[in-house]
Parts: structure tokens; C-alpha cells; sequence
């Protein structure tokens, strides 16, 4: 329903303006070529896809995208402004938000206080604590946002004891805290039991429908085929598809890409058991 207002051709996907575009990005570790010249351009208001099998350079580009690693060679645009090599809290504050694959969240502090944190992120995080729980509006701008993702009943738990998947949707809610437009996902479904994938699928489609925008990594294939509306295939550090989730599906090169690898997990997900959260 979502795209009923939004053309899905492939040619106008191609032409519109990006959000976000990454243009021949290199990068080595040592005698590692992470990425090889990754190329991907986000459209505004879509959900894209990134997948490919580990060590593929998912991690790595999305590092380079929020300013985490700097690229040996390449560029990054964002909204058509030069992005390269800027520190991870000047692309935050242009509006990119990120979850990591491990989550970041204190385990030792309240739900509660992991999201006042985030509401205070330009401070020094011990300053903010220092200074006491924050003001009744940021209290109620982060519970607003722990309602949002099914955790305001947890607001005095210690995040430590959330589950792992409660843990995801605490971070989902952690980045929401400064309203990004671009939300990037790494591996927002890893680990996560299949009601919570639900949820998690239910409230991207409803930022999605609030005009956010998505670059999400992820190794569930039936989430990532009923969620995006562009995928993006990676293969040793460079992206070598890019299209609608049923083209990419029937591809041959994306089966190439997964094969020989007897790595359980990279094995594609296409019976999640329900996963899909979907209706
Ligand atoms: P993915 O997220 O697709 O699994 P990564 O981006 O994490 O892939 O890794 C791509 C390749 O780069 C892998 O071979 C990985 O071991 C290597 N790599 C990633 N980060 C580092 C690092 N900080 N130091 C050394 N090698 C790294
Ligand atoms: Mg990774």
C-alpha cells in the first residue's frame, strides 16, 4: 500500500535523485580487501535491502557509510552533499542513524536511561547521568519511543536483562531518539525470535510509511523479500546486483554469490518459520 503513490519501474528507481550514494568505495585491512569498489545508491523514501554472504563487506560499507572506518578510495554522498571521511557524529547529526550487528546498548543501565542517553548524545554521555534523568519531555519523548517498539513496560529494567531481541528493538528505538531520515539496519533480525521479528518488520513498515528511509542488512531472506522494495547483492567487497527482491531472487549471480560456502549461516533463510511478520 505503501507505494501505491510511488512509481516501482526499475528506470525510475535508477533516475531518481538517492538519499544516500556510495561510489566505487575501496578498503583494506592489512592484505584484506574488504571492499573491492562498492557501488549502491539508496533511493529517498524506500526500504533497500543490502545482503550477501559473510566477509562479503556489509559490515565494512556500512562502517564507511556512517563514518566509523574511512575508505581507502571512493566517495559518499548524502542528499548530494560529500559525506567521505566525515566523523561518525557529523553524519548522525545529518540525519543517519545506525544499529550495529552486536548491539551497543548499557547493559547496567534502565531501558530507560539507555534512551535518555541517546536523547543527550551531543553531551558527554557521564555528564548527562551526572546531571540527573533529564527533563519530563525527553522522559516522555523516550517513552513514547519504548511504547513505539513494545518496551515501555521495561523502562526500569536493567537493559542487560532485555532478550536478545528486546535488546534489537532497544536500539531501534536508541537511533529514533534523533529522528534520522536514513535508518541503517545491521542485521536487525540476527538472533531474533520470530514474534519480535514480527514487530520489528511491522514498525519499519510504519517509519517507512513516515516517509523514513532504510538501508537494512540482513541474512533472513523472507524478511528482506517482504520488506524492501530494492535489494542489493555483495559479493567479495564489491555489489554486484541491485533490483526488485523478486529479480534478485531469480538471479543467477546471487546464487553464485552464496555458493561454495558451507558456512551454515551464510546459507540463504527461505523458510524463516513465519519470520516474515507480514501481513
Ligand atoms: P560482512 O559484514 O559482509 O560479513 P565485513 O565487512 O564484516 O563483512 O568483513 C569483510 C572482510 O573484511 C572480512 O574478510 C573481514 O574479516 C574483514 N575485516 C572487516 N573489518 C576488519 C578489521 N577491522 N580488521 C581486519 N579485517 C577486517
Ligand atoms: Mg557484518
Amino acid at each position: 500500500m505503501r507505494s501505491t503513490t510511488v512509481s516501482q519501474s526499475p528506470s525510475s528507481v535508477a533516475q531518481a535523485e538517492p538519499l544516500l550514494e556510495v561510489q566505487s568505495v575501496t578498503r583494506s585491512f592489512g592484505g584484506v580487501r574488504a571492499l573491492t569498489g562498492a557501488s549502491l545508491a539508496v533511493p529517498r523514501g524506500r526500504i533497500c535491502g543490502l545482503i550477501g554472504p559473510n566477509g562479503s563487506g556489509k559490515t565494512t560499507l556500512f562502517n564507511i557509510i556512517t563514518g566509523y572506518e574511512r575508505a581507502d578510495a571512493g566517495r559518499v554522498r548524502l542528499d548530494g552533499k560529500e559525506v567521505t571521511g566525515l566523523a561518525p557524529e557529523r553524519i548522525f547529526a545529518m540525519g543517519v542513524g545506525r544499529t550495529f550487528q552486536i548491539t551497543r546498548i548499557f547493559a547496567r543501565l534502565s531501558v530507560l536511561d539507555n534512551m535518555l542517553i541517546a536523547t543527550q548524545r551531543r553531551e558527554r554521555w557521564w555528564r548527562s547521568m551526572l546531571r540527573g534523568a533529564g527533563s519530563a519531555e525527553e522522559v516522555e519523548r523516550a517513552m513514547e519511543l519504548l511504547r513505539f517498539v513494545g518496551l515501555a513496560g521495561h523502562a526500569r529494567a536493567l537493559a542487560g536483562e532485555l532478550s536478545y531481541g528486546q535488546r534489537k528493538l532497544l536500539e531501534l528505538a536508541y537511533v529514533l531518539v534523533a529522528d534520522p531520515e536514513l535508518l541503517m539496519l545491521d542485521e536487525p533480525a540476527g538472533g531474533v525470535n520470530p514474534t519480535l521479528i514480527g514487530q520489528l518488520a511491522e514498525r519499519i513498515r510504519e517509519l517507512n510509511e513516515q516517509g523514513k528511509t532504510f538501508l537494512i542488512v540482513e541474512h533472513n531472506m523472507e524478511l528482506v523479500m517482504s520488506l524492501c522494495d530494492q535489494v542489493s547483492v555483495m559479493s567479495f567487497g564489491s555489489v554486484v546486483v541491485t533490483g526488485p527482491p523478486e529479480e534478485v531472487r531469480a538471479d543467477p549471480r546471487v546464487l553464485e554469490a552464496y555458493l561454495g560456502l558451507d558456512d551454515e549461516e551464510d546459507d540463504l533463510v527461505e523458510s524463516g518459520g513465519g519470520t516474515s511478520g507480514g501481513r
